[in-house]
């Protein structure tokens, strides 16, 4: 019998979508994937390091699985923190067989097999190899409906609180022409909804400019998004835009291709500039502002959301105040906050870090308060519009709901039935609930 791998993801997307890429490569070289642990031969566990919490989570599955199935089961720890914390791993967590790193993906197959022939530890933090594939294989993918399309990876800002410059590498853009075969297959194959995903999607530069001729842009990244609207591909969303890359030409972009959705995510993480400075995010709070204008006065009204950290070291409650307004004034859609985490190995990290616990839950509590108050005006405001929005699966809460998103990137639950599963269909919204729309089905 073949060998069954189970990989358990956390974190972001890349980290969805590197879990779709292994479990392509493994089961290429002749290992079956399995959907739960007590099925497994090897387990996977694919982590996130951004935060502590994140990381701490890591380790206490690997203890939680040495409990649940005690004996020959191999664990294999790989993403984030397998890359930054390498070695130290068989240390903390002698159970471990294998430590993977982010761009040791492709190698798995034979890095488990090295472990399967008696290596007790097998570690992996080398580069990608040049020729490496991207290819995900529709059956691996986390849904039939949407898929997710990487096209940059790493990331070159170092942005002072962040770790994701150490645990996943400088930028690597993929050619155009890659991306372009890949959403065409999927069209193909039936998706309906496409995201092209990276921690920084407008710094997309590839090094050849294959798939971009012919479509113009001011930045590649726009280029790219006229090229991929150009498919036909009912429904193109993109995340995450870094605030000092973002174009003016991407709302144009959007502007004149009704496929490329109404959602920009735009992560500012702080109103304050002393503490943007700090942040060393290379854009001023006016900025930010400037380019939150041009998605405002779009023709078409675009869904903003955003990341904000509270209680980076230094932060008064002046700079909070500037946060706060910053926020009232964007009026985001749909706002993800964070209270600051000290990341080992981050210039941040070396920062006086004099803002009490309490104090961060304090302002996280604050800024969501306010924050609320925006979303429910605006959520509210759907109630009796009607939005184009594709079935993705059955709704956890209700088994005869279904529950999709809606172009703008909301959440929407509706009353229906599994065979409209994949199908983008019109739904009148009748209520607003807190993170979601609720409505009736009334086209298709
Ligand atoms: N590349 C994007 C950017 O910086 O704009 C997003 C990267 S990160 C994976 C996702 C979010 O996690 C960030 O936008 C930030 O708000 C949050 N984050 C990153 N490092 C953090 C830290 N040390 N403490 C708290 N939140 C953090």
């Amino acid at each position: 019998m073949k060998p069954r791998v189970y990989i358990e993801t956390f974190g972001c997307q890349m980290n969805v979508a590197d879990t779709e890429r292994a479990a392509t490569g493994l089961r290429a070289s002749g290992y079956d994937l399995c959907t739960s642990v007590d099925e497994a031969d090897v387990v996977l566990l694919n982590t996130c390091s951004v935060r502590e919490k994140a990381e701490q989570k890591a380790y206490t599955r690997i203890g939680e699985l040495r409990a649940e199935r005690p004996g020959n089961l191999l664990v294999g720890v790989m993403g984030c923190v397998a890359q930054l914390e390498g070695e130290a791993i068989f240390a903390q967590a002698s159970s471990v067989n294998l430590v993977i790193g982010t761009r040791a993906t492709d190698r798995i197959p034979e890095l488990i097999e090295r472990a399967r022939d008696g290596e007790k530890r097998v570690l992996d933090l080398g580069e990608r190899g040049d020729n490496e594939s991207w290819d995900v294989s529709p059956v691996e993918r986390h849904s039939p409906h949407v898929a997710f399309i990487p096209i940059i990876e790493g990331c070159n800002k170092f942005c002072s609180f962040c770790i994701v410059p150490y645990s996943r590498g400088r930028e690597r853009s993929r050619p155009a022409s890659e991306i372009v075969a890949e959403a065409r297959r999927l069209q193909a194959l039936g998706y309906k909804e496409i995201h092209l995903i990276g921690q920084n999607v407008n710094s997309y530069r590839p090094r050849v400019q294959d798939g971009l001729e012919g479509f113009s842009g001011a930045t590649p990244f726009c280029r790219l998004l006229r090229a991929v609207a150009a498919t036909g591909l009912p429904r193109i969303k993109f995340t995450t835009s870094f605030p000092r890359d973002f174009h003016p030409d991407i709302v144009t972009a959007i502007e004149e291709n009704p496929n490329l959705c109404d959602w920009v995510h735009l992560p500012v993480q702080s109103g304050s500039d002393r503490i943007l400075k700090l942040m060393r995010r290379g854009h001023k709070r006016s900025d930010y502002l400037e380019r939150i204008q041009r998605i405002k006065n779009s023709s078409r009204r675009l869904a903003l959301t955003s990341d904000m950290i509270v209680g980076f070291p230094g932060e008064t409650d002046e700079d909070f105040q500037q946060t706060l307004e910053l926020v009232k004034e964007c009026d985001y859609d749909s706002l993800y906050i964070f209270k600051y985490s000290k990341r080992s190995g981050t210039p941040a990290a070396e920062f006086h870090d004099n803002v009490p616990e309490t104090e961060k839950t304090a302002r996280f509590l604050e800024l969501e308060k306010v924050h609320r108050t925006a979303q429910e005006k605006i959520y509210r405001s759907y109630v009796g519009r009607k939005l184009s929005v594709l079935a993705e699966r059955q709704s956890s809460r209700s088994e005869e709901d279904l529950s999709g998103h809606s172009t703008c990137h909301k959440v929407v639950n509706f009353r229906g039935d599994g065979t409209l599963e994949g199908e983008i269909v019109d739904v009148l919204v009748t209520a607003a609930k807190t993170n979601s729309l609720y409505g009736t089905l009334v086209g298709r």
